[in-house]
């Protein structure tokens, strides 16, 4: 078997042991004679996978303990429209940072639910620029203000399709700000570590870095939660799945499963700390290759906003693009073609891309570079 090199955006590449765990363990689970998949939701086997899952998460996390940790389903999509729902009250004001594509689809979600609900939405920051499908993000802010009293701020902590990241350069802290903030932070969680405390509620679905799809992955303040609307069907109230430890109806518990496994393999690899090393790596790697080529690739997003997670980058002679795609294809590279709303090139580099991988590809970049430049 030769397993491709995968930077796929999503679903995405999974590690390797955390794959071949569930091989091992697929017939046969904790000596039960099923798979985890045949348990009951509410048996004691699949519940010590659902704890430990959870418990990974606040350790690998540093989660404080005023805080849940959820397992939801519909994907980052469904969350766009459920935060508005229980965190928009009538004649309060939502705020949104816009970054780009994932942003404007949360925007569009909050905006049908204000109208339902009498609240309002407002957009504080947009780094768009030009007009409809043309419009090109290639950057974000380093502050924002949210406006007095806002309900919440919504960010969208990194852009998978724009290639732009919010607080990307080492060192450097999300903006902080007065107002409950919240976050997709779909394409960027657990790339490195960062302060549960400073957001209110965050979300990810699980199918970019920490999972497949079919999960998403909540981490949430429990005030906050207590404030979400108690008039809402109790299946889209977050307090629901809160007090019932995301076992209300039946969760994804195969999702849940390899969740834990990712989890226990990013825990053996030494945690946050070693997954962002090897993540800012890889991305030197990439935009090494790009910024060594004298122009024949050229990265649009600004330095400081430049995606660990998601390099973007367009070829000098577009034309090549499709080219580049298919030789890469020949050496098992796959997943390169970039969304198809902006085109160019795009490189997935989340926690499962090995550095060994993001070299493979930088090398090939300089020879594609050296023999069509
Ligand atoms: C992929 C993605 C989504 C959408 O996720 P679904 O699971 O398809 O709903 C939302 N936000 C960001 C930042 C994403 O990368």
């Amino acid at each position: 078997m030769t397993r491709a090199i995968n930077f796929n955006a999503g679903p995405a590449a999974l590690p390797l042991p955390a794959l071949e765990r569930a091989q091992a363990e697929l017939l046969d689970f904790a000596g039960s004679g099923m798979s985890v998949m045949e348990h009951s939701h509410r048996g004691k086997e699949y519940e010590a996978v659902h704890r430990e899952a959870q418990a990974l998460l606040r350790e690998l996390l540093k989660v404080p303990e005023s805080y849940d940790v959820l397992f939801l389903q519909g994907g980052a999509t469904q969350e766009f429209a459920q935060v508005p729902l229980n965190f928009l009250p009538a004649g309060r004001t939502a705020d949104y940072v816009i970054t780009g594509a994932w942003g404007e689809k949360a925007l569009s979600e909050a905006k049908a639910c204000a109208a339902l609900g009498g609240g309002a939405v407002r957009v504080s920051v947009s780094t768009g620029r030009g007009d409809g499908k043309e419009k090109q993000y290639t950057s974000a802010p380093a502050d924002f203000a949210a406006a007095p009293g806002a309900a919440y701020v919504h960010v969208t902590s990194n852009e998978t399709i724009h290639g732009v990241q919010l607080a990307s350069q080492p060192g450097a802290e999300f903006p902080r700000c007065e107002a409950p903030l919240v976050a997709d932070m779909s394409s960027d969680f657990l790339w490195r570590p960062f302060d549960v405390s400073r957001f209110a509620f965050i979300y990810a679905g699980a199918q970019k870095n920490i999972g497949p799809s079919g999960v998403t992955v909540a981490v949430a303040k429990k005030d906050f939660i207590a404030q979400g609307r108690k008039d809402l069907p109790k299946i889209f109230q977050y307090r629901t799945h809160a007090e019932n430890d995301s076992l209300y109806n039946t969760p994804p518990t195969f999702g849940i499963y390899l969740v834990r496994n990712v989890l226990a393999w990013v825990k053996e690899q030494g945690g946050l700390a070693a997954m962002e090393k090897a993540n800012r790596e890889k991305a030197r790697l990439v935009y090494g290759a790009v910024d060594a080529s004298g122009g024949f690739y050229r990265c649009p997003v600004e330095l400081q906003s430049r995606s660990a997670m998601n390099a973007v980058f367009r070829l000098r002679d577009e034309k090549l693009e499709e080219q580049f795609v298919a030789e890469a294809k020949k050496q098992r590279m796959v997943g390169l073609k970039g969304h198809r709303s902006v085109g160019g090139i795009r490189v997935s580099l989340y926690n499962a891309v090995t550095v060994e991988n993001a070299r493979v590809l930088s090398s090939f970049m300089a020879e594609f570079a050296r023999r069509n430049g």
